[in-house]
C-alpha cells in the first residue's frame, strides 16, 4: 500500500509522502485513530494534510475527490468538519473549547463522522487544555480530532499522550514555491514572494487568490518606500490608510457572518444567538490580527531584500515586483540602517502579540523604520 487509491486531496499530498502513505493506510484499513497530532514547522503543510485526511474520512468512496462530501470538504463548506484556531492573542479561549465540546455532543449532519481540526494546539494551555482532555481521551464514536502543533516540546504532555503523533518534515523554500506554483499556475517568482509573506504554501495560495490582501501588501511597501521623505503627518496618515487596507478583506467575512445570523435568527434561542455573535466578533479580531502579521511580514521581506541588495546579493531578492523600491531604499541607507529597521518590525510583532492597538503599533514601527533608515 503506497497511496490512497482515489484522486482526493490525500493522494495528492506530494510534499509529505510518508505522512500521505501512513494516513492512507490508516483510512483504507479502517484503523483510524480518534485523535492525531500533526507535528512540524510552520509551512510544512499540516493544515493541508488535515483537510486531506478529513476528506478521506468523510468520503464514501475511498477519497475519490469527486463525490458531494469530497467537494464540500475541498471547498471548506462541509458542516461536519470544524476548524478551530486561537481567538485571542494569548491563546485559546475557554469559550471556544466549551463551544467545541457542545458541538462534539451533537450527531454529524451529513457524514457518518465529524472531524475537528485544532490549529496551533500548543496554545491550548491550563484550563482550555484541561477542559478538552476527557473528550480527547474518550470521544464519541463518530469523532476524529486532528491537532496541529509545531513541536511536542511546547505542548502539554497530557495532550500529547492522548494523540497519535504524525511528524512532518520541514519543506525548503524551493519545495514550498514549487507546491504553490503547481497549485496556482503562477510564475515561481510570485509564488516565492507569497510564501515569504504568508508563511506557508496553503496561506500563500490564499494570499494569491485575494486581491485585497495583495493590495494591503503593496500599500505597506509604498508606505515604507515613502518613509525617507515623510514627515510626521505623512506617517500618521499612512498608518491610518494601512489599517483600512488591512481591514478590507474583513468585509467579506462580516457579510458571510451576517448572512448566517439572519438565516438562523428565527430558530436560535437568544442565548445561542448571543453565543454566535460573540464567536463572530472573536473570528473578526483573529482575522484582523493575522492580516496585520501578514503586513508586518511583507515589510520584513522588503527590508531583507534591501539588506541583500546592500550586501551585493541582489539575485537573492524575493520582492521582484518591488525591485524599484528595494533599489531606492538601498540607495538611502546602510547595512546598519536596514538591520535597525528590521528590529523595528520585530518590536511591532511583539506589540501585536501583547495586544497593543494595531494602528498605534504601525505608527510606531514606521517612525522607527524611518529613523533607522535615514540615521546613518
Ligand atoms: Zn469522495
Amino acid at each position: 500500500m503506497t497511496a490512497a487509491s482515489g484522486a482526493g486531496l490525500l493522494a495528492q499530498l506530494d510534499t509529505q509522502p510518508r505522512v500521505r502513505d501512513f494516513l492512507s493506510h490508516a483510512v483504507t484499513t479502517g484503523r483510524v485513530s480518534h485523535a492525531y497530532l500533526f507535528v512540524g514547522a510552520p509551512g510544512s503543510g499540516k493544515l493541508d494534510a488535515a483537510w486531506a485526511l478529513a476528506q478521506s474520512l468523510l468520503c464514501e468512496n475511498d477519497g475519490c475527490g469527486a463525490c458531494d462530501a469530497c467537494v464540500r470538504v475541498a471547498r471548506h463548506t462541509h458542516p461536519d468538519v470544524h476548524v478551530y484556531e486561537p481567538e485571542s492573542a494569548t491563546g485559546y479561549l475557554i469559550a471556544q473549547v466549551r463551544d467545541l465540546l457542545e458541538d462534539v455532543a451533537l450527531s454529524p449532519i451529513r457524514a457518518p463522522r465529524k472531524v475537528y481540526i485544532i490549529d496551533r494546539a500548543e496554545q491550548l494551555r491550563a484550563n482550555t487544555a484541561n477542559a478538552l482532555l476527557k473528550t480527547l481521551e474518550e470521544p464519541p464514536a463518530h469523532t476524529v480530532f486532528i491537532l496541529l502543533g509545531t513541536s511536542t516540546d511546547v505542548m502539554l504532555p497530557t495532550i500529547v499522550s492522548r494523540c497519535q503523533c504524525v511528524p512532518f518534515r520541514m519543506l525548503s523554500t524551493e519545495e514550498s514555491t514549487t507546491a504553490v506554483a503547481h497549485a496556482t499556475g503562477l510564475a515561481p517568482a510570485r509564488c516565492r514572494m507569497a510564501v515569504a509573506v504568508a508563511g506557508s504554501p496553503s496561506r500563500a495560495i490564499e494570499f494569491l487568490k485575494s486581491a485585497e490582501r495583495q493590495e494591503a501588501r503593496r500599500q505597506m511597501l509604498r508606505a515604507v518606500d515613502a518613509l525617507p521623505r515623510a514627515d510626521e503627518a505623512d506617517i500618521l496618515l499612512a498608518a491610518k490608510d494601512l489599517m483600512g487596507a488591512i481591514r478590507a478583506p474583513l468585509a467579506d467575512v462580516k457579510s458571510t457572518q451576517q448572512a448566517v445570523l439572519e438565516q438562523n435568527a428565527d430558530y436560535l434561542s437568544r442565548g445561542a444567538l448571543k453565543q454566535l455573535e460573540d464567536r463572530n466578533k472573536r473570528e473578526l479580531s483573529a482575522r484582523e490580527r493575522s492580516g496585520i502579521m501578514e503586513a508586518l511580514a511583507s515589510v520584513r521581506v522588503l527590508l531583507r531584500d534591501v539588506l541583500m541588495s546592500l550586501e551585493g546579493a541582489s539575485d537573492g531578492i524575493v520582492d521582484e515586483d518591488a525591485a524599484d523600491i528595494v533599489a531606492r531604499l538601498a540607495s538611502v541607507t546602510t547595512t546598519a540602517g536596514a538591520l535597525g529597521a528590521l528590529d523595528a518590525v520585530s518590536a511591532a510583532e511583539k506589540r501585536i502579540a501583547r495586544n497593543i492597538t494595531p494602528q498605534l503599533t504601525i505608527e510606531v514601527m514606521l517612525f522607527d523604520i524611518r529613523k533607522a533608515l535615514v540615521c546613518l
